[in-house]
């Protein structure tokens, strides 16, 4: 009997490879740059699985092209580029990869928040510039991250590694969520509070919702007005959820102190954005998962729930 077509979107790890080729024709894209939208509707039309990455939108135009798709298997937590309506409409399956990013995208959070905070990029840039030519008690001063107030807008999976790192660090945690977090408040003290609340309180807030119609522009003028003067934003959920004028206004004006961005708007960010012009913005190429061996987990959990779906078995992590 003929296997079933599998498109995986990007080089992935060899081990997912392998078991999706246990149970499928794989055609695997290796090029380094995304698939062209063009290439990729084309691919689609003869796929009964589609691993793909939060680069390839997948959507009305799409679907209407793949008509022997049971699956699409998103290789991330987030599933913003992909119109589960319509795919649930088809019968499709949509699964995403919880859990097993969760740590590494919580210790990239962490790590931004304490670059920003402490001026790590800048400080080194500094440094390599030749700029360092005596030290003296104001140089490269930052904000205490020990015993800071932390803000976490967003309190799931990620959110609540966050916590637990923060209060290794001392800090007193608020949380900002639609449903209450008994375990998360028991296990590291944190409070829920109104988004206002928490962004007048807090000394760093962290941004860690999904991307959906409620969170769209969910930071803008107003939130960061509500916002002091010497706190530190970081976005780790996506570009989408910040009004990004709101921002570079709060962060040129002073409204607040700096920020640490591992998602934009538009991806990759144009160098010539005026955000990256800033100096109190610590800018990333969206890495929150970007651990080998992470990669490496979210690529098997996507294979394994292709290969379940056609084996005739529910997904594992269906959305
Ligand atoms: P999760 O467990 O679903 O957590 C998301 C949290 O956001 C939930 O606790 C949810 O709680 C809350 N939330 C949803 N809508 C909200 C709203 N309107 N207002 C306030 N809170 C809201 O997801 P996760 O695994 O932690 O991942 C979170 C997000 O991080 C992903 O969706 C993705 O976009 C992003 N992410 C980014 C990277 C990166 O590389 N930068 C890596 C991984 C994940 P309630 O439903 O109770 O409100």
């Amino acid at each position: 009997m003929k296997k079933p077509n599998v498109l995986v979107t990007r080089q992935v790890a060899s081990e997912a490879i392998a078991l999706l080729q246990e149970v499928a024709e794989v055609d695997v894209w290796t090029q380094d740059e995304p698939i062209p939208r063009q290439r990729l509707l084309e691919k689609a039309e003869n796929a009964d699985g589609i691993l793909a990455m939060l680069t390839e939108r997948i959507d009305e135009e799409l679907l209407a092209r793949a008509k022997r798709l049971q699956i699409v298997a998103n290789m991330a937590v987030g599933y913003d580029n992909i119109d589960l309506p319509a795919c649930k409409a088809r019968g499709i399956h949509v699964t995403n990869t919880p859990d097993v990013l969760t740590e590494a995208t919580a210790d990239l959070a962490f790590a931004l928040l304490m670059a920003t905070g402490r001026r790590l990029i800048e400080a080194n840039r500094f440094l390599m510039n030749g700029e360092w030519t005596a030290w003296s008690p104001s140089l490269m001063a930052g904000k205490n991250v020990y015993g800071a107030t932390l803000g976490i807008i967003g309190m799931g999976r990620i959110g609540e590694a966050v916590a637990r790192r923060a209060k290794g660090f001392g800090m007193k945690i608020l949380y900002h969520n639609r449903s209450q977090k008994p375990q998360a408040e028991a296990e590291t003290g944190a409070v829920r509070v109104s988004l206002e609340a928490l962004l007048r309180e807090s000394d760093f807030v962290v941004l860690l919702t999904p991307l959906t119609e409620e969170t769209r522009l969910l930071m803008g003028d107003q939130q960061f007005s509500w916002m002091k003067p010497t706190s530190v934003f970081i976005n780790v959920s996506r570009g989408g959820t910040v009004d990004e004028a709101a921002l570079h206004w709060a962060l040129s004006s002073g409204k607040i102190w700096a920020a640490g961005l591992d998602v934009f708007q538009q991806e990759p960010v144009p160098v010539d954005h005026p955000l990256l012009a800033l100096p109190n913005v610590v800018a990333l190429p969206h890495i929150g998962s970007a651990t080998e061996q992470t990669r490496a987990e979210m690529a098997k959990l996507a294979a394994a729930n292709i290969a379940a779906v056609l084996a005739g078995k529910g997904p594992l992590t269906a959305l």
